[in-house]
């Protein structure tokens, strides 16, 4: 039997990337595993794939009787349906504990840095197996992705060492043009539709017993939203409305290194208690927030307890 490395929901470039490289070093040291998905591929994922050749991971949504390798996400909330009917034999991630339990003594690779391809770049020195190229292009590319080319306050010396390590071997000689050309492609919003965009870098959280959805679009320039901004507004209020307190939508603007936060929620002063910013209307500017782990999903946490 198979065992499967597997992301969160609503895949991103980390998830993806980091479940074929586990898939590939597991096969190689331990035994055979296959890369799943959750989702299908965000723009820019697929853009990444295609630029190193590698195929997208079959979409599997349920944990009953497999054994599971969980990357990028300790979470219940965003993993497989049924994981309590499957058994996690590892975990990988760059987020806070989770609180996935096993029955099992399991691997654990936990490590705060920016990106879980900056953990697995380890694992393959740890395991004494050289990345094959392909991977190597894949995890730089969700290194730039998750660290936001290094600006991110999650962004750590070990993702940067990374960095330049996987882009000697995937060949790659300039990192910033590859990472222009994928947030370029992350930027595009044309011919989505809302609800792909709210979803495409969406997460749940359970916030003191309330259910909060947050989700994440980075660009390089937020005149992107202009025209949508009403319409990503109302399919926002859709969302919350489907049993949760609290819907967010981080626009982040990666240049300018800050968010606006479009906001829906039954207490929208919990926002000013969580930022110490007043929203203006349904929404605030938030000066150099760039990440939801560490700079929005902790002030939301203190500010619902
Ligand atoms: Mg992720
Ligand atoms: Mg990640
Ligand atoms: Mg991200």
């Amino acid at each position: 039997m198979a065992i499967y490395a597997v992301g969160h929901k609503n895949p991103d470039t980390d998830t993806i990337a980091s479940a074929i490289a586990m898939a590939d070093l597991w096969s190689k040291v331990k035994e055979e595993t296959k890369a799943i998905a959750q989702g299908e591929l965000a723009p820019e994922t697929a853009f990444v794939l295609e630029k190193f050749g590698v195929a997208a991971p079959e979409v599997v949504t349920d944990a009953t009787d497999k054994k599971i390798i969980l990357v990028d996400h300790s979470d219940l909330a965003q993993s497989l349906d049924n994981l309590d009917k499957g058994e996690v034999v590892a975990v990988v991630d760059h987020h806070k504990l989770g609180d996935v339990t096993t029955s099992n003594p399991l691997e654990m690779w936990v490590w705060p840095v920016g990106c879980t391809g900056t953990v697995i770049n380890s694992m393959y020195k740890f395991y004494n197996v050289e990345v094959p190229k392909e991977v190597a292009g894949v995890l730089l590319c969700a290194i730039l992705s998750d660290t936001v080319m290094f600006k991110s306050v999650t962004c750590t010396d070990a993702d940067k060492a990374a960095v330049e390590e996987l882009a000697k071997i995937a060949g790659v000689a300039d990192v910033t043009a590859l990472g222009m050309e994928m947030f370029n492609v992350k930027s595009a919003v044309a011919g989505a539709s809302m609800n792909e965009l709210v979803f495409r870098d969406y997460k749940d959280f359970d916030m003191s017993g309330n259910k909060i959805g947050i989700g994440q679009l980075e660009v390089v320039d937020l005149s992107v939203f202009d025209d949508i901004k009403a319409d990503l507004y109302a399919e926002l209020e859709k969302v919350k409305a489907d049993g949760r307190h609290s819907c967010f939508l981080l626009l982040t603007d990666i240049m300018k290194e800050g968010s606006e936060m479009l906001i829906v929620s039954d207490n929208p002063a919990v926002v000013e208690k969580a930022f110490g910013v007043a929203p203006e209307g349904t929404s605030v500017w938030l000066d150099g927030v760039m990440s939801r782990k560490k700079q929005v999903v902790p002030n939301f946490e203190k500010a619902f307890a």
